[in-house]
């Protein structure tokens, strides 16, 4: 019978590893026979995984990792959820765990703040102070901190010319950049890129914002959590609801219902109420519904993105 409650598991470690070839082989032995989906990324450079395990092999998983030298300073972030929320279990060797153009010298990366630390901050922020959201807009969107900048990023190679732009308009020396992602890993390349471009007071949310949203609640924040996988989104807090700020781009109704477009080759991740949803079948637009290949439309209250290439898949560096 299948488990009634599943751990999503969220975890990175920049770590420098000999042999990254052979944690990829024993992650890959440590999975046969587990109830475990979801995708790992091992380089050089350290770890970075995401997953769903049944409680048990959940537990399993981050008791072996920590008995593991290399990765015994790993720290968990950990939601519960009915389901599995990644279609395989996928362990692959990467060149590098986020992908970017440019060096980063991660010795640089920003201060740490842990959740309370960073709610304090945004508390008292002044005109000196930005609060950087680092994520790409499909993720802000639907949620993000009051006050926050949301630069225009489709992707992450974006973020150097973006942080060029942002020297030019900020004093350097005197501006307070506070910046944040979904569990923190972007922030310690990106942070790192701020200071190497002259940057002095980076800090980052320790944990990024799943931690933020365990430890601290819905203070300062709006709407949901872009999330890459099964869920799509998620409320940052189990116990504090949020109110919805984004809008079907149809009709401008409140909605923070993510569908990729149900013509296969168009895919678009876009908003819609499930209304218009149900109207268009699942599609974009009017043009995407007369498309050749067209999926059969589900109504669902959440709908699932389409998997052929599943959303970890395609963002392959969170
Ligand atoms: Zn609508
Ligand atoms: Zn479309």
């Amino acid at each position: 019978m299948a488990p009634m409650s599943y751990l999503v598991i969220a975890y990175y470690l920049f770590t420098s590893l000999d042999h990254p070839e052979e944690e990829v082989a024993k992650h890959k032995e440590f999975f046969n026979n587990k109830d475990i989906k979801g995708r790992i990324y091992i380089s050089s450079q350290g770890i970075n995984g995401q997953m769903s395990a049944s409680e048990e092999d959940g537990k399993l998983y981050m008791e072996w990792l920590l008995s593991n030298p290399l990765f015994k300073s790993v720290e968990f972030k950990i939601h519960t959820y009915h389901e599995h929320v990644f279609p395989r279990a996928t362990v692959k060797l990467k060149a590098q765990l986020v992908a970017l153009d440019v060096p980063v010298d991660l010795n640089m990366t920003g201060e740490y703040l842990s959740p309370q630390k960073w709610r304090e901050m945004l508390e008292k922020k002044d005109e000196n102070t930005i609060l950087l959201d680092v994520r790409n807009d499909y993720e802000w969107q639907i949620g993000h901190f009051e006050g926050s900048e949301l630069p225009v990023l489709e992707q992450f190679r974006h973020f150097p010319t973006y942080a060029k732009e942002l020297k030019e308009k900020y004093d350097l020396k005197n501006t307070k950049v506070m910046m944040c992602c979904t569990g923190g890993i972007r922030c310690e390349l990106y942070s790192a890129l701020l200071k190497q471009e002259g940057f002095e007071n980076v800090y980052q949310l320790h944990g990024g914002i799943i931690k933020y949203g365990l430890e601290e609640g819905t203070k300062k924040w709006k709407g949901r959590l872009f999330v890459f996988d099964d869920r799509l989104s998620i409320p940052i807090s189990e116990e504090e609801s949020s109110d919805i700020i984004s809008e079907c781009r149809h009709c401008g109704v409140k909605s923070d219902l993510y569908y990729n477009c149900a013509n296969m080759d168009c895919n678009e991740l876009f908003i819609s109420c499930l209304d218009c949803a149900e109207k268009l079948q699942g599609c974009c637009s009017e043009e995407c519904t007369a498309a050749p290949r067209v999926r059969a439309f589900q109504k669902e209250t959440r709908p699932k993105p389409y998997r052929r290439k599943h959303l970890s898949e395609v963002a392959q560096n969170l």
